[in-house]
């Protein structure tokens, strides 16, 4: 028996587990590349999630906490390891107040607990809803609450960390919740402990006016769709933005907008996106990759350093060279 199938039947009987054995990671990705997982796990709960990441580690093989898959590439070799995905169990929003609450002076800010596994964007559609104030900048980050900690997703001068105040966590050793204050943050970084995975977090916002709030959201989305591509496969911004400048500008100044490697492209209305025309390889995206970071240091001088994260896979170039991330001027 090899070590996965000795790992699946130990992972069989734990309540709240699923086992997909050669999982095809592209359906998990929003830029629907890449090859297959030897294992997929699912798990249902904190205590699940616990169980298999200690089997896991006694097994020796690596793994891996996947979320919403908007920030990922996968090899097209595959992953040798175990995916660990939280399921719907995941996906909910505890203390939203039954009515919108009358903003004034003295009001309170309201705490919800939320699932790590609950959408992003739709958890600041369901806000606004409820007339609470704090996530207006979420609207249109594709990822789930438990990706977004992990990268400290944000827009607009906003990210994660300005809301939260509470983040639960699983390890091997088991569930604990743990204070944002004791974490390193950055652009696009969080420091989370090691070998853990959010399973919940509680998020601190404030009463305001429900229109108010509504509207300034549609506002951040129609910025959207008139900056960004509509309707495609992508994962976002390929590389952050540097301190003070756009990536997706710099990428336009060196003139590769548009520009093509087998089923992939680089937006022709965004320069730091990449496209799936159909049937993109990740090869053909981190070909891409390679070219505008290259474009971009031979005009401006800069060299760009990536967002998105890996999978079994390597950036085609020497990870030395990347920089530690700042938080930039710019957004998205
Ligand atoms: C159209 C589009 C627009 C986007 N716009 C923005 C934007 O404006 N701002 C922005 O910041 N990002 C943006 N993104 C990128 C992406 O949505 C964010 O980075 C998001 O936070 C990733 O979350 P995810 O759940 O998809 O994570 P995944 O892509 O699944 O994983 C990303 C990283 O997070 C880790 N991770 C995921 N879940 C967990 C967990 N529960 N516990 C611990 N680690 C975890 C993974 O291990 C991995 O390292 C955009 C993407 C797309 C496709």
């Amino acid at each position: 028996m090899d070590r996965f199938a000795a790992l699946s039947a130990r992972l069989r009987p734990v309540d709240g587990v699923r086992l997909w054995a050669n999982a095809p990671m592209a359906p998990f990705t929003t830029i629907g590349t890449g090859g297959k997982a030897k294992l997929l796990v699912t798990v249902g709960s904190a205590e699940a999630l616990a169980a298999v990441l200690a089997a896991v580690q006694e097994a020796g093989v690596d793994w891996f906490g996947l979320g919403a898959g908007s920030n990922l590439l996968v090899s097209d070799r595959g992953y040798e390891g175990v995916v660990i995905k939280l399921d719907e169990s995941f996906h909910y929003v505890e203390g939203l107040p039954a009515a919108p609450i009358e903003p004034s002076p003295d009001c309170r800010p309201v705490t919800l607990t939320v699932g790590a596994a609950a959408f992003l964007a739709r958890l600041a559609a369901v806000v606004a809803e409820a007339g609470l104030s704090g996530m207006e900048h979420a609207c249109g980050i594709p990822g789930s609450v438990g990706g977004a900690v992990a990268m400290n997703a944000g827009a607009y001068g906003w990210c994660m960390r300005d809301i939260l105040t509470g983040i639960q966590i699983v390890t091997a050793e088991g569930v604990r919740w743990v204070s944002p204050d004791g974490l390193e943050w950055g652009y696009r970084f969080c420091g989370l402990p090691e070998r853990s995975v959010v399973t919940a977090v509680r998020i601190t916002l404030m009463p305001a006016d429900c229109k108010a709030v509504m509207e300034c959201q549609r506002g951040y989305l129609r910025q959207r769709r008139e900056k960004q591509p509509r309707s495609v496969r992508t994962f976002g911004s390929a590389f952050k933005n540097p301190p003070g400048n756009h990536a997706g500008r710099l990428v336009e100044t060196a003139g590769l907008k548009g520009v093509r490697k087998g089923g992939a492209e680089i937006s022709s209305v965004h320069g730091n996106f990449l496209v799936n025309l159909g049937d993109a390889t990740t090869a053909d995206v981190l070909t891409l990759m390679a070219l505008m970071r290259q474009g971009v240091e031979r005009v401006s001088g800069i060299l760009l350093e990536p967002e998105v994260k890996l999978l079994g896979a390597e950036f085609p170039w020497d990870p030395q060279a990347d920089r530690p991330g700042e938080r930039p001027a710019g957004d998205g």
